[in-house]
C-alpha cells in the first residue's frame, strides 16, 4: 500500500493503524486468510543451520539439524502449509519444537497445525495465559480490536517465567524473558553457537515500534529489552527481527539509541507540562519520523505511545 495516494487525512491515519494492525497483532481473519493465497514464504540463510522465513506475519526462525527442526514463531494458520514446504526445502526433518516470542497471532496463528504435526509449543507463561482468554487490543489506551481465546490445541505445552535452553543440533538456543517491552511475554531466542539472535516483536527494523499497551508492553520495558540483547552479542552477531529484514548488532544499537532519544525528548516536553497534542505540535521526534520515511500519523501515533506509557 501507498499511503501517499489515499485522499484524505482521515483515511491516511486509518490506513496507517490498518498496515500496523495487519502486521502485528491481527489473528487470521477469513478476509486476511483469503488474501494469502497469494503469500510466498522467501527463505533467506542467516548462519550454518540457520535459516529466516519471511512471509506474512513475524518472520521465523529456523534451526535444523540432526536432531530434528526448531522453530521462532509460525505465522498465520492459513501459511502453515507453504512454511512447512519451506521447511521441507531445507531438510527431510520434522519440526519438533515451535518456540513464541510472544502471544500476537502473526507470530502463533500456526500453532494449533504445528501442534497437530507433532511439535512441543514453547513460550513464556504470559503467552500461555493471554492466549487462553480473549485479549482486546488497544491503541494508546483506547480499545480498537478483541482477540478470541485460542484453541486448547494452539497454547503451549511448555512454558518457563525467567529463561530456557534447547540443546540440540549441536548447540545450544537460549531463550530469555524480557519483561514488559512489546507485551509482558516476550522472549529473545539466542542461537549461540551459531551466533544469531531472533528479538521477537521487540525489533521492528526501520520504523517504529508496536507496543502492546493493553498487553503489558513499555517504551521503557522495550529500551531495557534491546539492551539485554546487546549485552548478548558481538559485532558479527545476526539479528532476526519480528518485522523487517536480517539486521547486525550495529542496526540494533543504532535502534536501541533512537530508542532512548525519542523517549528523551517526549519526556522533556512532558516535564514542561505541556499537553500531548502540544508535544505532537511540536514534532520532537520528526527526524526519525524522516529517517525512517513514516508519515506523521505515526509520528504522532508514536509520541502518544511515549507519552501514554511515561504515564501521560
Ligand atoms: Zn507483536
Amino acid at each position: 500500500m501507498n499511503p501517499t495516494t489515499l485522499p484524505t487525512r482521515h483515511r491516511f491515519a486509518t490506513a496507517v493503524v490498518a498496515v500496523v494492525l495487519s502486521f502485528c497483532i491481527a489473528p487470521a481473519t477469513h478476509a486476511e486468510a483469503q488474501g494469502m493465497e497469494n503469500v510466498q514464504i522467501r527463505t533467506q540463510q542467516v548462519a550454518d543451520g540457520v535459516y529466516m522465513l519471511m512471509g506474512q506475519g513475524g518472520n521465523i526462525g529456523v534451526s535444523v539439524g540432526d536432531d530434528g527442526v526448531f522453530i521462532i514463531d509460525d505465522q498465520f494458520a492459513p501459511l502453515t502449509d507453504k512454511i512447512l514446504a519451506a521447511i521441507a526445502a531445507i531438510t527431510d526433518e520434522p519440526v519438533r519444537f515451535v518456540f513464541n516470542t510472544h502471544w500476537h497471532g502473526d507470530h502463533t496463528g500456526g500453532n494449533e497445525n504445528m501442534g497437530e504435526a507433532g511439535a512441543l509449543i514453547v513460550a513464556h507463561d504470559n503467552v500461555r495465559e493471554r492466549m487462553s482468554t480473549e485479549q482486546v487490543l488497544e491503541r494508546i489506551g483506547r480499545p480498537v480490536s478483541t482477540t478470541p481465546a485460542s484453541p486448547a490445541g494452539a497454547l503451549p505445552v511448555i512454558t518457563f517465567s525467567e529463561d530456557v535452553s534447547f540443546h540440540i543440533n549441536g548447540g545450544q538456543l537460549h531463550a530469555f524473558h524480557v519483561s514488559n517491552a512489546h507485551t509482558d511475554g516476550d522472549a529473545i531466542v539466542h542461537l549461540v553457537e551459531a551466533n544469531v539472535v531472533h528479538m521477537g516483536d521487540t525489533f521492528f527494523r526501520g520504523r517504529f515500534p508496536f507496543i502492546d499497551t493493553a498487553s503489558g508492553g513499555s517504551i521503557d520495558g522495550l529500551i531495557d529489552a534491546v539492551g539485554d540483547a546487546l549485552a548478548v552479542m558481538d559485532p558479527d552477531t545476526r539479528i532476526i527481527p519480528g518485522h523487517g529484514d536480517l539486521s547486525s548488532r550495529s542496526d540494533l544499537q543504532e535502534y536501541g539509541d533512537a530508542l532512548k532519544a525519542m523517549r528523551g525528548a517526549v519526556a522533556s516536553l512532558m516535564t514542561r507540562g505541556l499537553s500531548l497534542a502540544q508535544i505532537q505540535a511540536q514534532r520532537p521526534i520528526r527526524a526519525h519520523a524522516e529517517t525512517w520515511g513514516q508519515d506523521r500519523a505515526a509520528e504522532d501515533g508514536f509520541v502518544a505511545t511515549i507519552h501514554h506509557g511515561l504515564g501521560g
